[in-house]
């Protein structure tokens, strides 16, 4: 029988991946999708016509129940959320709504419409935020840092409480940070490699940043998807740390990004007070080691170095694209 999966935030970076890897494994794959005036389907133009779409919103439990109805999913993966920290602080009512309360409508469809599917929540690091332990592991205390980090609590727990309240099958990654060539353009790993590929191209000569030493756990979005499928198969649901177990500055990401093409990221990156955050967390760094156990979880499955060569790689080809 083939499996049906709903995947709500499809559009985005860990969406677009876990729909490419769903359906290689021969999935029926449906998409919750915001409407929007100009459709921006970038990260899944080359599956939109695999991929059954249906309107909704995150904010509108009419819209999550429906959607459960016509896909009637064996899993359910909810990736939706007002993901950027940043704008967290400027829209935190939204943030709220979204990210926190969000979660419940989706468990409450699900819980209404189909109890017995598998429920995923993409749970965050920035859960553990000002790092009461290092490394975090599942049993790290939370301590966020952000309205979107006391959001993903809110989540977090709501998801742990329908496991518990109703057994239901609900899973909740608490994922480190993973980045891609799909990653949104305001996120510190993209806007470095886009900046390299259009300052090599001539076609910028700065780059802005805020704090070059703050340290993130970076890995390849492509692999952490394969987790998020993997907790579903398992014969109980659970909660699980992905991580690299290594952390990196954004200066290092700097270097290497820059180095790669040739260029010194000294002659180019401009620090701007503008960038830094209201309250920075302080040192994420993840231990994998359950994943490992369990799931059979390979954290160096691509390296730091490697990921960043990609997205550099990547860049400089659509920038080239760009500008013919
Ligand atoms: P993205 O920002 O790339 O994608 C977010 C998705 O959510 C988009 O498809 C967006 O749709 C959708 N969305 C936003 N608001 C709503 C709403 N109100 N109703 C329905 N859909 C909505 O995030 P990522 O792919 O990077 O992350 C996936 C999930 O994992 C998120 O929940 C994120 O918070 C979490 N996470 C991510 C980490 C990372 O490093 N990437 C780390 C830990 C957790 P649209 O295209 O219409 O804007
Ligand atoms: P986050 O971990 O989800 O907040 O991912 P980001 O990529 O937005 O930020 C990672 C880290 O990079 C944070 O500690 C930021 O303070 C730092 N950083 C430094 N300069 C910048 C910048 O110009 N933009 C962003 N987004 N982050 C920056």
């Amino acid at each position: 029988m083939t499996k049906r999966a709903l995947i709500t935030g499809i559009t985005g970076q860990d969406g677009s991946y876990l729909a490419d890897l769903l359906l290689e494994k021969g999935y029926k794959v449906y998409g919750l999708r915001r409407r929007t005036s100009v459709p921006i389907l970038e990260n899944i133009d080359h599956i939109k016509d695999q991929i059954e779409f249906i309107d909704g919103d995150l904010l509108d439990v009419s819209s999550l129940i429906q959607a459960v109805r016509i896909s009637n999913p064996d899993e359910v993966y909810n990736l939706a959320a007002q993901s950027f920290v940043g704008t967290s602080w400027d829209q935190p009512i939204l943030t709220g709504q979204v990210t926190a309360l969000g979660v419940t409508n989706m468990l409450e469809a699900v819980r209404i419409v189909k109890p017995d599917a598998r429920f995923y929540q993409a749970s965050s690091s920035e859960m553990f935020g000002k790092v009461v332990e290092v490394p975090q592991k599942e049993t790290t205390p939370f301590y966020p840092r952000s309205p979107y980090g006391v959001a993903k609590v809110y989540g977090h727990w709501m998801t742990v409480n329908y496991r518990e309240s109703f057994d239901m099958f609900a899973s909740s990654g608490i994922l480190f940070n993973h980045e891609s060539p799909r990653r949104g353009i305001e996120f510190v790993t993209r806007k470095i490699t886009n900046a390299v590929s259009r300052i090599k191209l001539g076609l910028q000569n700065e780059l802005r940043l805020g704090n070059l030493d703050a340290l993130r756990d970076w890995g390849y979005a492509k692999d952490y998807v394969e987790c998020m499928w993997l907790m579903l198969q398992q014969e109980k649901p659970d909660d699980y740390v992905i991580a690299t177990g290594e952390t990196h500055s954004v200066r290092e990401f700097c270097e290497i990004a820059f180095g790669h093409v040739g260029l010194n990221y000294e002659d180019y990156v401009v620090t701007d007070p503008k960038f830094f955050r209201a309250a920075e967390v302080d040192l994420l760094l993840g231990s994998p080691e359950k994943a490992v156990q369990k799931l059979g979880w390979n954290p160096q499955k691509t390296t730091f170095k490697q990921l960043v060569q990609l997205m550099v790689d990547s860049d400089l080809e659509k920038t080239k694209r760009i500008i013919g």
